[in-house]
């Protein structure tokens, strides 16, 4: 039986976790077709997701999940094309393009909101005391609790509080140095699961504190 407009976001919702669960690619059924749509009067319809689209809570797919050309292509399918020619005083051309080759003020997707979100972290540990208080240790673990469970993109939430759960992977809050350590393990445990570089964690305070000893950021 065809799935509805309404079944079928909560379908592809419900495999999409599945698959990042359990890391077995999950075939989502096909919604209706659009001669079943316009046959059920419902031609509006979601269109069929790109594979490995990563949805939100509400069924659609999550912006921040994801990387900003898969949105784009989402979006190209499902939305209407802007109404009015973006002006050039509103979208400066040396601050047009990211990396996802959207507008620079457009909403971030998965690899802007991180980049923004490890340089906080980052800059964080970089300006945490040498000798910490117990209170501001304590407000620390529960930042990093909290920043586990509001994180945006929820997939990466979830691994990013698995991570932190595993033995020996609680966030070290002694001092500074420990503190820029662990949060550079953190990172690269997502480095790592990206298929990316690990960073060598002796440069931490180089990258994000002190500057490169080669005197390049003066
Ligand atoms: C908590 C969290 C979880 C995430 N989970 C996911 C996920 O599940 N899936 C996904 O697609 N994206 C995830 N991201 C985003 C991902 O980590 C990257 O931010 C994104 O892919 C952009 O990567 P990038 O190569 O531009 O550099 P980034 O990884 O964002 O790094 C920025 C800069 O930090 C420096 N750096 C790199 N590694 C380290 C390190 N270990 N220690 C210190 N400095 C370092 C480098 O100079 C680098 O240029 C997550 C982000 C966060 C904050």
């Amino acid at each position: 039986m065809p799935l509805t407009q309404v079944q079928f976001p909560i379908l592809s919702y419900f495999l999409c976790v599945v698959e990042t669960r359990t890391g077995m690619p999950v075939q989502a059924t096909s919604p209706m077709s659009t001669a079943q749509q316009q046959q059920n009067g419902n031609e509006d319809a979601p269109k069929p997701l790109p594979k490995g689209m990563v949805l939100g809570p509400d069924g659609k797919p999550c912006r921040s999940c994801n990387s900003g050309a898969a949105f784009k292509s989402w979006a190209a399918m499902n939305m209407k094309a802007p109404t009015k020619p973006v002006s050039a005083t509103t979208v400066p051309p040396a601050a047009t393009a990211t990396s996802s080759d959207l507008p620079s003020d457009c909403p971030p997707d998965v690899e802007q909101l991180g980049r923004s979100s490890w340089t906080l972290l980052h800059a964080m540990t970089a300006t945490y005391p040498e000798r910490p208080s117990l209170t501001q240790q304590t407000e620390t673990k529960q930042f990093i609790n909290l920043f586990g469970k509001m994180y945006p993109c929820w997939v990466c939430a979830d691994d990013f509080r698995a991570w932190v759960k595993k033995e020996g992977n609680e966030p070290k809050v002694s001092n500074r140095d420990e503190f820029g350590r662990w949060m550079c393990e953190a990172h690269n445990a997502v480095n790592v699961k990206l298929g990316k570089e690990s960073f060598d964690c002796g440069k931490w305070e180089e990258r994000w504190r002190t500057g490169w000893n080669d005197g390049r950021c003066g």
